[in-house]
């Protein structure tokens, strides 16, 4: 969770510079709904560049309002608050393009077969081992074929895992 919160943190510097980081880390850190009034209090930013970052960060669905209609003088007083739901969906969906980074890593690694040497170990890929004959470049002695890249086990088991927390997530958030 940390991690993530860390990943979205930086993309909304990226997106709304250090203003915007600002402002979600204290409506994420308060327990309560702020007025715009408590947030430049708290983040000693101008009222314009609140409002502006606020709407920005309501377009991305990372934060929310509740508005209330003054009944003294008729205007509009707008309470923000983190979209939870919004958070954890967009936290959900950063998992989402790591895991399909990965599966596109396991395909890869899958689909290659490597070659290798059995007095020095060397390892070819399997292009790189036709070139050669399927000889060692080293010994000349002929190339095996490995049984199994290791590096795709620990790989499936990341996917496995990642896909799983993605699985339970969205079903804890989808309501
Ligand atoms: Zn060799």
């Amino acid at each position: 969770m940390n991690n993530q919160l860390e990943g979205l943190l930086k993309f909304i510097e990226g997106y709304l510079g250090v203003e915007g980081v600002k402002i979600f880390q204290v409506l994420f850190n308060s327990d309560r709904e702020l007025g715009y009034s408590d947030i430049i209090a708290r983040t000693g930013l101008d009222e314009q560049t609140v409002r502006r970052v606020l709407y920005e960060l309501n377009d991305l669905g990372l934060v929310v309002y509740r508005r209330i209609q003054s009944p003294e003088d008729g205007r509009f007083i707008y309470y923000w608050f983190i979209n939870s739901y919004g958070l954890n969906q967009a936290l959900l969906n950063r998992k989402r393009l790591a895991l399909e980074k990965l599966r596109t890593r396991l395909d890869h690694e899958a689909r290659t077969v490597f070659f290798f040497c059995l007095n020095d170990g060397i390892r070819l890929s399997f292009d790189e081992a036709m070139e050669l004959d399927f000889k060692c470049p080293k010994c000349s002695s002929l190339l095996v074929q490995e049984d199994r890249n290791p590096y795709v086990d620990s790989l499936r088991k990341l996917v496995e895992k990642l896909g799983k927390e993605i699985e339970n997530e969205r079903r804890s958030t989808s309501y």
